[in-house]
């Protein structure tokens, strides 16, 4: 039984102990002070204030737990108790969080040991973070993490993370080649503790896949091109030829026939033997790679030439008036930034057009030289640059200058399509044209261009007139040809011979007139 007790009554117990020597005074007092100095713990009335202390034993019966003793001491204390509760749940929940959870776009198979990588975001972090595997119907646990529970003092703000593991065969045996289905579960570490997940449909592969390459010599020249047939099987996302560091696609095999093919460079400065490989890959990360029958006949290769250019005054402002107008400062170092970095960024540019192809031959004859022009400079050329007697830059020439006379009309290589018209730097005024399959050609320093991105183009067809914009001391077309954005020497492609032994017979190139 609680002690709980009548202001009227502990008025009259004040009164009624005559012990205190001034308990005469005691009532006044008790009225003043006494709500706020009671003390009701072991039924103790304790009473202190203007040097009165006193103690008085109540005695615990049901006479005292009057109505308003139970309003003050019971009910009330219970409502204010239950509303704190309430209004502390409700704001807990009410700022609880939901995580999100993102499985990247890129994951569509299980192999061996698949890394997968999932990010989430939750401001008040995580507290646990599961993945399973759901394969006919069976839910394998693959990988799970948890962190201290923080119901109510979570954290806030917490920023984004990254969550790094390996699922696969290799870890959950169970698995086996088929559909199967990957399940993140992400619990909110706060008074909540909401669990989101992601799912995502993917396969699980067990088996790479497997490559035939077609048995024909192919002979590598630097700076040169070459065409390979293969068939691939199995489960497999991407096949094509490495070279080096370099990469070329494959196309599936025109006319509807089975395999597939890719055109590829040696490109001019790849390393000796380097060994061109074709590999194919599948989602899980598994690579094969498959050899070619190659020849790298040592005393054919192309030697690159090497040329003095010296530089005037009048060049150098000629070329950085134009490639460098705000520019200021001394014009050597001015021209040196342009033929190095401006050609760096503009041989980027070009590469990256490799994407503007179509999956098919656009022409169907061998590619045309400039008719009636002299080669001033061929493929490859190291230029050594002499300013005042003085050897101040080294570059490679990526193309043939190829003269005629000024202003002459620059005509398209081959039938095709415009994918890029308009400055490009040392290039000055660019025409690239797309002729399928990832082979396209380049025309600079023109002085007026007459074509459009998008136009078709026939061989022979002029697309305007040459001239000397960009990185060009003299009137002259510049042109180079690139195969999947490496730049290659055309001349094997002006040679019908090469065409129709490389390309036609490999492949079917319909109508290919030789
Ligand atoms: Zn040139």
């Amino acid at each position: 039984m609680p002690c709980v007790w009548d202001y009227t009554r502990l008025k009259q117990l004040v009164q009624s102990a005559s012990s205190n020597r001034k308990a005469a005074e005691l009532p006044a007092f008790v009225e003043r002070m006494a709500p706020a100095a009671v003390r009701i713990p072991d039924c103790v009335v304790e009473l202190k204030g203007a040097g009165v202390r006193m103690r008085i034993q109540m005695d615990a019966t049901p006479p005292y737990l009057t109505w308003r003793a139970i309003l003050v001491f019971i009910v009330r204390p219970l409502i204010i108790l239950v509303a704190i509760i309430v209004v502390s749940l409700t704001f807990l929940l009410a700022f609880s969080a939901t995580p999100v959870v993102n499985l990247p776009a890129s994951l569509t198979a299980l192999g061996q040991a698949t890394p997968i990588t999932v990010q989430v975001s939750d401001p008040h972090g995580i507290r646990r973070i599961a993945a399973l595997v759901e394969q006919d119907g069976t839910r394998h646990r693959v990988w799970e993490k948890s962190q201290p529970s923080r119901r109510v003092l979570w954290q806030r703000r917490v920023a984004d993370s990254t969550w790094n593991f390996t699922a696969g065969t290799g870890t959950t045996p169970q698995l086996h080649e088929g559909p199967a289905r990957l399940i993140v579960e992400v619990t909110s570490n706060d008074f909540r503790g909401s669990t989101a997940q992601a799912e995502r449909g993917l396969v699980v592969v067990t088996r790479p896949p497997t490559l035939s390459i077609d048995s024909e010599q192919h002979y590598l020249y630097l700076g040169m091109s070459d065409l390979v047939t293969f068939n691939v099987a199995g489960s497999w996302t991407e096949a094509g030829v490495r070279v080096g560091d370099q990469r070329f696609r494959s196309w599936p095999m025109p006319g509807g026939k089975p395999g597939f093919f890719s055109l590829f460079a040696f490109a001019w400065n790849m390393p000796a033997g380097t060994v061109p490989l074709v590999y194919a890959t599948n989602a899980a990360g598994n690579e094969v790679t498959g050899q070619m029958v190659i020849q790298f006949p040592k005393k054919e290769q192309p030697k690159y030439r090497v040329r003095d250019l010296q530089l005037d005054d009048r060049f150098l402002q000629k070329v950085t008036g134009e490639l460098d107008p705000n520019g200021s400062g001394d014009t050597v170092a001015r021209f040196l930034k342009i033929n190095a970095e401006m050609r760096h960024a503009n041989n980027k540019a070009l590469s990256d057009i490799r994407l503007k192809t179509e999956a098919r031959f656009l022409w169907s004859q061998p590619f045309l030289q400039q008719p009636n022009s002299t080669v001033e400079s061929n493929f490859a050329d190291v230029r050594n640059y002499f300013y005042q007697g003085k050897k101040i830059d080294q570059q490679v020439h990526l193309g043939y200058d190829l003269a005629v006379t000024q202003h002459v009309g620059v005509v398209a290589t081959n039938d095709g399509r415009v994918v890029y018209a308009a400055p490009l730097g040392v290039y000055g005024n660019c025409i690239v044209l797309d002729h399928g399959y990832g082979l396209q050609s380049i025309y600079g320093h023109l002085s007026e261009i007459v074509v459009h991105e998008g136009d078709m183009v026939k061989r022979g067809q002029v697309m305007g007139k040459s001239g000397q914009t960009g990185l060009a001391g003299g009137d002259h077309i510049h042109f180079s040809m690139q195969l999947d954005g490496v730049q290659i020497d055309p001349k094997e492609w002006w040679d019908a011979h090469w065409i129709r032994d490389h390309v036609a017979k490999r492949v079917d190139l319909s109508d290919f007139g030789y």
